[in-house]
């Protein structure tokens, strides 16, 4: 098997292409060597090895030390030396190089082949004592450290002792003598940790790093940022072995990091840093300030150290026009790491450059513009979910942070308000004009309108998944939740926090990107959504199939789906127009009714409040399809449950209250999501789908007039299992069409279709799309049946499926392909052969996923749907499954 690839002058075995087998920095560095750039020679052993050597009892076989061999000897061809020579110096840096960049592993080896006979010889070589055992001293902190686990500070304690004895501040101002004593120490020192001695082989010290970069591939931080980021452990990592240049050769001499274009705003600016006389670790390690690369830079930063520009005016040259080729012809920001060897320039690395999401956008719109990328490329180089960060206000990076505590970040962006302890504060402070931050140990669903009418959430109770992180998200207000060091005391309406005590009215921040809590007001930064961010979407799309709609029920949320681009409403939750004060008193009293003129009576109350709610969203989609669900969640979520609740129903009912009391628990049920709900309710009390039908028919003949567009509304039946259940609710709502299109002398256009939520329907989908018109996939449903799990409470034992690695992604967030997927493909297909022109949407939670968006397009949806705040996530990642 061929398991170690060489690259150097000019030609290399491998390329980009083969990330894969090399690792993203064996992979580029074979790719920068064959464009003939400037590479110190190496190479590589690849992932494939990494794989083979764990399965096979952590070997080294002897195919692999000859061809070890044999690569290392044609570096010494190139470079004119020989590995472990004293009399022709050869050494080597060793780093480890996986297919994606993981900053938990091992990182690097520099210097390794130095021992107490070579670094004599390199001092003699190189005419240069000082950098000779000073290469040495970094080298056996490193190895110590990286292969052989001696811990780092003790290494920066001895030197710390020996500069404050000698009286320098610099390591650049320690002679060669004193490093020579203070490599005596650190030798002392690993072989007291040790009980053995540094070792002192090259060979030996090879090996020792190889294996410790292996190693590193199955440590605590590789596997926990493996498991964060999706990362296989069947991956593997690669090693890269490169003959050493220094930068640690006097004053001629240096190394730094760029990118080539500004990593937080997308400028185009080369942007980086550079230290003299130091080796790479030195720069990251902060001990010295670095110096800017640029002139521009060194004068907008207002530094007094010369930039690179200025001191190697002609190795800066040579930088900037290797940058450029390598954008070009990576056709992306690069972020590069390079040395200067007494004035000659080096390249060790080149890869995409992280950003922020802001530079990511104006990044990919200028490349366009450039002509380096097409539209579809940029609309390709933008991650979905960083939009989140854009849509929201942020804190201004600048500005002051006085924190009071810390929670999750539960739902993103920051929002300041005075605090307010219950929902229907929130409301009033909404009804003058003035902004809150709900303030509760947990919510529940009964806080929906105090969610709504303030400016923030924060709990002090409830992880990612409780109730008020979910819908904050759904409703794209910023949450902090589980703020566990705030004390909140409703009875004396206090919020404690660090021994300070707020009250109603004080002022507090939020940043649900960070999960601070702020006291007072703090600057922030608005949404830009024009400008880059329009330009992307405008291209997104344009290269998209499927059409993206909003789950929205106010009209407020209506508003915000048009401004984000919704193309409909997917999903109007009906339920949630019931819980207004006003309004919950007449539901209750529908509910609680023994009989069904009583019902009908309190259902008479409902009608103009849903009608004129309905109408007010076509009117907003002004002829945009908007799907309304019947109601759907058990009746129990309605009912009063304080006392003070009961006697007001029971007086508006003129029944007693223990009557009351009777009836609520008659309607108890064990397993309510089990229970009687969605269709079922509709079966058992039809006058409620009738009152709900009228008020949407009569909304949409009105709409259609004030707007001038014909409106068709779809009837969306939730919770369907049997198609007779849907004949029995389709008839209902048949019937009452009928009737008010009579009663008004116009025709009206609708449909009637349901929602596929349990794997029945989706089994029998082709019967049920004898009578559903369209389809829409209730993918929480779906996945809670389906799985046979709560979708209320699974979170937490689905963390430690995650953490034992069982399933991979909650199957509540990301969509579960190979299982809940595969019903939707089924029903998806069946009801295609019943029904050849069915409308398919879905409008689950992963309707604004974007690896659940992908197998969508996959399955040929026509459209998803999603809460507001994701619909530009939502299109973008639709025109990327689509590209
Ligand atoms: C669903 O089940 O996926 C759905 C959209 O309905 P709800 O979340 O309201 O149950
Ligand atoms: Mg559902």
């Amino acid at each position: 098997t061929k398991w170690v690839y060489s690259f150097g002058d000019g030609s290399a075995e491998g390329s980009a292409a083969d990330r894969n087998l090399l690792g993203g920095k064996g992979a580029n560095l074979a790719e920068m060597c064959s464009l003939g750039l400037p590479v110190p020679p190496g190479f590589t052993i690849t992932t494939e090895f990494c794989t083979w050597h764990y399965a096979n009892g952590r070997a080294y076989p002897d195919e692999l030390k000859q061809q070890v061999t044999a690569a290392l000897v044609g570096i010494g061809e190139i470079t004119g030396r020989s590995f472990g020579d004293p009399s022709n110096l050869l050494l080597v840096s060793v780093r480890s190089g996986a297919r994606a960049s993981m900053p938990g592993m091992m990182d690097t080896v520099l210097n390794l082949g130095l021992n107490d006979e070579t670094v004599d010889a390199m001092a003699r070589e190189s005419g240069d004592a000082r950098f000779a055992y000073d290469s040495y001293r970094r080298f056996i902190q490193m190895y110590s450290d990286v292969v052989l686990g001696v811990d780092h500070g003790y290494f920066e304690e001895i030197l710390e002792d020996e500069k404050a004895g000698l009286g320098v501040e610099l390591d650049t101002e320690i002679t060669a003598d004193q490093w020579q004593q203070v490599i005596q120490l650190y030798k002392d020192k690993v072989e007291e940790e040790l009980g053995q001695p540094f070792p002192q082989d090259p060979n030996e010290q090879l090996w020792g790093a190889i294996g410790a970069v292996f190693s590193s591939w199955m440590n605590h931080r590789a596997t926990t940022y493996r498991r964060l980021h999706d990362i296989p452990a069947s991956w593997g990592t690669a090693v890269n072995v490169q003959a050493m240049v220094f930068g640690n050769m006097g004053d001629t001499s240096a190394t730094g990091v760029a990118f080539t274009r500004n990593p937080s705003t997308g400028e185009k600016q080369l942007y980086g840093e550079f230290l003299v006389n130091a080796q790479g670790e030195d720069v990251v390690a902060g001990i010295r300030t670095p110096q800017n690369l640029t002139e521009a830079a060194r004068i907008e930063a207002g530094s007094d150290k010369p930039s690179m520009e200025k001191v190697m005016p002609e190795a800066y040259a040579a930088f900037v026009a290797v940058a450029d080729r390598l954008e070009q012809h990576y056709r992306d920001m690069q972020d590069l790491e390079f040395t200067i060897e007494r004035g000659k320039l080096w390249m060790l690395q080149t890869r995409s450059g992280k950003r922020t999401a802001k530079a990511a956008l104006k990044i990919a719109v200028d490349m366009a513009a450039e002509g380096l990328i097409s539209t579809e490329e940029a609309v390709l180089r933008i991650d979905p979910a960083s939009l989140d960060q854009l849509l929201h206000p942020t804190i201004d990076p600048k500005a002051e942070r006085n924190i009071i505590g810390m929670g999750l970040p539960a739902s993103p962006g920051a929002a300041t308000g005075e605090i307010v302890f219950s929902s229907d504060e929130a409301e009033e402070m909404r009804a003058q004009n003035r902004k809150a931050i709900l303030v509760r140990i947990e919510t529940s669903p009964e806080d929906i309108h105090g969610m709504h009418a303030a400016e923030g959430i924060l709990t002090t109770r409830g992880g990612m998944t409780s109730h008020a992180a979910v819908v904050a998200r759904g409703m794209g207000k910023p949450c902090v939740s589980g703020a566990g060091t705030l004390r909140v005391d409703y009875r004396n309406a206090t919020l404690t926090a660090m021994g300070q005590v707020f009250r109603k009215g004080d002022i507090i921040t939020i940043d649900g990107a960070s999960g601070q809590v702020l006291k007072g007001t703090v600057p922030m930064l608005q949404p830009e959504l024009s400008g880059d961010f329009a330009s992307i979407m405008e291209w997104a799309d344009a290269a998209r199939r499927m059409k993206v709609r909003a789950n929205a029920e106010t009209p407020a949320d209506a508003r915000m789906a048009r401004s984000f681009g919704a193309e409909g409403i997917g999903l109007c939750r009906t339920e949630h127009m019931f819980f207004d004060d006003e309004r919950i008193v007449a539901v209750r009293e529908m509910i609680l009714s023994d009989a069904e003129a009583d019902r009908r009576a309190a259902l008479a109350k409902l009608l103009p409040m849903q009608r004129s709610d309905f109408a007010e969203l076509f009117e907003i989609m002004a002829g945009l399809p908007v799907t309304i669900r019947l109601l759907d969640p058990p009746l129990h979520e309605f009912l009063p449950k304080s006392d003070e609740e009961i006697d007001e129903v029971a007086r508006g009912m003129n029944i007693s209250a223990d009557k009351l009391r009777q009836r609520t628990e008659a309607l108890h049920e064990f397993n309510p999501m089990l229970g009687h709900r969605g269709c079922r309710l509709a079966v058992s009390y039809p006058e409620i789908a009738e009152m709900q039908a009228r008020a949407i028919f009569e909304a949409a003949i009105d709409a259609g007039q004030s707007t001038g567009k014909p409106i068709v509304p779809e009837i969306m039946v939730p919770l369907v299992g049997l198609l007779k259940e849907l004949d029995y609710v389709k008839a209902r709502i048949d019937e009452v069409a009928q009737a008010v299109m009579a009663e008004r002398g116009v025709q009206l256009d609708y449909l009637v279709g349901t929602m596929i939520e349990l794997p029945r329907a989706a089994i029998r989908a082709h019967v049920i799309a004898e009578a559903a018109e369209f389809f829409s996939f209730g993918t929480n449903d779906l996945t809670q049946t389906t799985f046979g799990i709560s979708r209320d409470d699974a979170s937490s034992f689905l963390e430690t499926y995650r953490q034992k690695g069982i399933i991979e992604k909650d199957p509540f967030i990301s969509l579960d392909i190979d299982g809940v997927g595969e019903l939707v493909r089924m029903a998806a297909e069946k009801g295609r052969t019943a029904r050849p022109d069915i409308k398919l949407g879905i409008c689950g939670e992963h309707g604004g996923d974007p690896s659940s968006i992908t197998f969508c397009e996959e399955v040929g949806l026509d459209y998803v749907s999603c809460s507001p705040f994701r619909v530009p996530i939502a299109r973008l990642a639709a025109a990327q499954a689509a590209i």
